[in-house]
């Protein structure tokens, strides 16, 4: 009996081994698969170092990357290269967020299941399809014309990206020796800004949604020297001008400072912090295509005495944002209310036209009222009828608020200009976010930019 129940239990031990083992086995297998069978000694995927990856292509089939003779090219045309590379990401993984790095299996044919089949059976990996623009891309990389920062354009009502360009950026087939900060960051995704005034466009949802008087409201902004101020608590806020009397349209028209942190004084960190957290403050977005993350845009109020709260009204205090969240949100004031999740890529296609996975329209919630987008676009659309000027966006019947971001407390540091807007006219369906770094009024700078890149996406879409 004895020896009996040892034999058994060493079987059991065995059983238990063999398992254990296996199940190690596998689970290294599965982390690790993608890493052994892309390893650079393994030299059937690799020539010359490239991989045999598939093409990715923009939304008109053109080629932005592909391979050739075993080495990893890009588009023939120079400015494309520079304007597409954040997007498209490196050969070598310096960009994290590029769609070489996050789609890789997918771009060499891997699966965990198959292994490289599909690269055995085709000789290449798999095709991706971008909702990119490569044409407006270049434009935007243009209209940047040397500045630092980063353009977003998206079609509001299908949440299609057709331009990213985040600067400074490179020629991947002449990399610069030098290497500049940025360079390898996506800031479209990644990147996280002081929004300036371009929050005003918050601290008004949250006023149309909580203040019944609004529109009969008058904002007193006073001072010398030709700066406004305001008490709020303990201290002052400033305003760029002097603009006495306003009623609501006229001082958003204006930007004032003095009229919106007199309306987050009113409004009240609880308020306000409740319309920024349903537009997707705070949390963080669902990821690209269920493979980019983006940083999240944060309104951090709760320390915050009755000053700060003046200050977070005009989009300063510890505010920040991300460009493709504003964009977002930007958009579901241009669609009634309703966010559309964002996406760059369309499709993936095995070399013999076989689809592996298509992207489409998906709705993330409603970031405002209907009735609040109503106001909102109303204010948006007065804005640049009445102050920045239709001429800048013929046919576009434009909506938009400019923002210039204090981003130090040094007299001669440079301020961030942005400008978030959106065409209204339904057959250009498209908004925009634009943040020049290092700049001056966003007016001489960031609308300017603006105005370039949706001549584009006109021309592009007529
Ligand atoms: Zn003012």
């Amino acid at each position: 009996m004895k020896s009996i129940s040892r034999r058994a239990l060493t079987l059991y031990l065995l059983v238990f081994v063999f398992l254990a083992g296996s199940f190690l086995a596998y689970y290294r297998l599965s982390v690790n698969a993608n890493k052994w069978a892309m390893n650079k000694a393994n030299r059937h995927l690799y020539t010359d170092g490239a991989f045999t990856a598939g093409d990715i292509s923009d939304r008109n089939g053109k080629v932005l990357a592909t391979t050739e003779n075993g080495e990893r090219t890009y588009s023939k045309d120079a400015e494309i290269r520079a304007a597409t590379l954040q997007t498209v990401g490196d050969g070598s993984g310096y960009i994290a967020s590029g769609i070489q790095t996050a789609f890789k299996d997918e771009l060499t044919g891997y699966t965990v299941k198959d292994g490289v089949f599909n690269l055995k059976r085709y000789g290449k990996g798999n095709d991706i399809s971008l909702t990119l623009d490569a044409d407006i891309c270049k434009a935007a990389y243009r209209a940047m014309n040397g500045y630092n920062g980063v353009v977003g354009v998206m079609n509001y009502k299908t949440g299609e990206i057709v331009c990213i360009v985040s600067t400074p950026t490179y020629d991947p087939l002449n990399k610069p020796s030098e290497e500049k900060e940025g360079m390898y960051l996506n800031k479209f995704f990644k990147g996280l800004y002081t929004p300036g005034s371009t929050f005003k466009i918050l601290t008004l949802a949250s006023a149309v949604e909580n203040m019944p008087d609004l529109e009969n409201m008058t904002f007193e902004c006073k001072g010398k020297n030709g700066k406004g101020q305001i008490q709020i608590g303990e201290g002052y806020v400033y305003c760029s001008g002097i603009h006495r009397n306003a009623m609501i349209e006229k001082a958003f028209n204006q930007s004032c400072n003095c009229a919106f942190a007199a309306l987050a004084d009113t409004l009240g960190k609880e308020k306000l912090t409740a319309t920024a957290e349903k537009a997707g403050f705070n949390t963080q977005m669902n990821k690209i295509n269920g493979k980019i993350s983006c940083s999240t845009s944060t309104l951090k109020l709760n320390d915050a005495k009755a000053l700060d709260v003046g200050w977070a009204g005009i989009g300063q205090y510890t505010t920040l944002v991300n460009p493709c969240h504003m964009l977002t949100l930007i958009s579901s004031i241009a669609n009634g209310g309703t966010a559309v999740e964002p996406y760059i890529v369309s499709g993936i296609k095995t070399p013999d036209g076989k689809s592996l996975y298509s992207a489409g329209t998906q709705n993330i919630g409603e970031y405002f009222s209907s009735e609040t987008a109503q106001e909102l676009k109303k204010y948006m659309r007065s804005n640049v009828k009445n102050n920045y000027g239709d001429y800048r966006f013929a046919g576009m019947e434009m909506c938009g608020k400019t923002g210039t971001a204090e981003i130090s407390d040094s007299e001669d540091a440079k301020p961030n200009a942005l400008f978030a807007g959106f065409s209204s006219n339904p057959d250009y369906p498209f908004a925009i976010i634009v943040v020049v770094e290092d700049s001056t009024y966003s007016i001489k700078t960031a609308v300017p930019v603006a105005t370039k890149v949706m001549a584009a996406v006109k021309k592009a879409y007529s």
